[in-house]
């Protein structure tokens, strides 16, 4: 996405992809020096890691937490510490990232998306209630953007049908929920630590498990089911190496330090972001969860396309030219119209788990545009801002101001 500047007004603003809006410093740098002196890159013979999953699990008052090597991973980790037979559901949403979705192919279970609320583009207890059915399996919530999903009905919902919850809090972090941390609500919370996230090893993962039964699972999948410490250590059962590098155990010890301060700055910047477009027809602020904390992974507009000619691909191209870059449409289709779902490109020309003699005398799997109209919705009407804890008070109302300029301009 190069750009052009064609005014000479155009700022530039912090970024994640670069030192301009990350946090590295002094701390990181010392922890990885004795790392590299120490010897030990691996973490089952080192020391980070392991304090870093202790330091995280109280942090969150969590009582497990597990290092992965990326948050794909710690998915994976939550979905086979569940262990669905083949051919199970597992309900989701089609609105999230695809390392959120394909460990519940590798796990051999088929992923059922329920509807997104087209406000808070989450899920929601009666969206996921809808989707239910004798094969379901467990139920993974995203709390997109930070802003979390409602959920004490999504939680009641899942204990009445003895579903296990996994929440995607990748987006998450010290997101809160009637005074509870996402991540630890339901039985499994996974988070990722790749370039753009609130804290950040490059890649990197982290899983907190809530609930006992997971907790042996979880630990042994992520090192090849080996049962280290037992008396009779053997490779349990099928599983692989997603352990993290002492060097990023180093790393992420010293973000963990700064990450409450990352979200603050984030929620602070926001704040005053809202209040200077609270005026506006057409263009909305993000909606906020009641009883909640947002912690702004990034800042969504809502476009309504009745207020402003051309909708939200408009409204983008017009920012743009006011050198404000935003991702229309997000992640442009639903995940199920993806080529892996739509063509069910899998395992070989098999199609499993969508095909296989685990679905005989069952309907074929499909997914239907129609049945997603929250989605369809969300999709069409949300332009997401890159947002950033280095944003300075000039930096966020050269935001706003380019946002009301545009507004004004594509009023209908
Ligand atoms: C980033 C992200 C993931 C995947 O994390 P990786 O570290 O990139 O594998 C999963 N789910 C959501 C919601 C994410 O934002």
């Amino acid at each position: 996405m190069a750009t052009i500047p064609t005014k000479s007004r155009v700022r530039e603003l912090p970024s994640d992809v670069n030192i301009s809006g990350r946090n590295f410093g002094p701390e990181e740098l010392k922890n990885l020096t004795k790392v590299l002196e120490s010897g030990t890159l691996n973490c089952t013979k080192g020391t980070w890691v392991t304090q870093f999953e202790s330091d995280f699990a109280q942090s969150y008052g969590a009582p497990y937490a597990r290092c992965t090597t990326s948050g794909t991973a710690a998915i994976h980790a939550a979905i086979a510490a569940i262990d669905p037979e083949p051919g199970d559901e597992i309900i989701t949403t089609p609105i999230t990232d695809m390392g959120a979705l394909t460990p519940i192919i590798y796990q051999t279970a088929i992923p059922v998306f329920a509807d997104v609320d087209p406000y808070t583009y989450n899920v929601t207890a009666e969206t996921i209630a809808a989707q239910i059915t004798s094969r379901t399996r467990a139920i993974v919530v995203t709390h997109l953007f930070g802003n979390p999903c409602d959920m004490d009905p999504i939680m009641e919902l899942a204990r009445s049908k003895g579903l296990p919850v996994i929440e995607d809090a990748a987006q998450a972090f010290y997101t809160e929920y009637k005074g509870r941390r996402a991540g630890t609500i339901g039985d499994i919370g996974c988070f990722s630590l790749q370039q753009g996230k609130h804290m950040t090893t490059g890649e990197g993962g982290i899983v907190t498990v809530n609930n006992d039964m997971y907790t042996r699972r979880t630990r042994l999948f992520i090192d090849k089911a080996w049962g280290y410490g037992d008396k009779n250590p053997d490779h349990y059962f099928l599983a692989l190496n997603y352990r993290m590098t002492e060097l990023c155990g180093a790393v992420a010890c010293a973000q963990l330090q700064k990450v409450e301060k990352v979200v603050g700055a984030r929620v602070r910047n926001a704040d005053l972001m809202t209040s200077l477009i609270a005026d506006l027809d057409g263009v909305y602020a993000p909606a906020l969860t009641p009883d909640s904390k947002h912690v702004y992974w990034k800042y969504c507009l809502r476009i309504d396309p009745a207020q402003i000619t051309g909708g939200v691909d408009a409204f983008a191209r017009a920012l743009k030219e006011r050198g404000i870059f935003s991702a229309p449409r997000y992640i442009q289709k639903p995940a199920f119209a993806c080529e892996i779902f739509r063509d069910q490109v899998t395992f070989g020309k098999s199609g499993f788990p969508f095909r296989g003699p685990h679905r005989q005398g069952l309907p074929p799997v499909e997914y239907n545009i129609e049945d997603y109209p929250g989605t369809v919705e969300a999709l069409n009407t949300i332009c997401v801002l890159p947002w950033n804890e280095f944003y300075t008070d000039e930096d966020v109302r050269y935001i706003a101001e380019a946002v009301v300029e545009t507004a004004r301009q594509l009023r209908v």
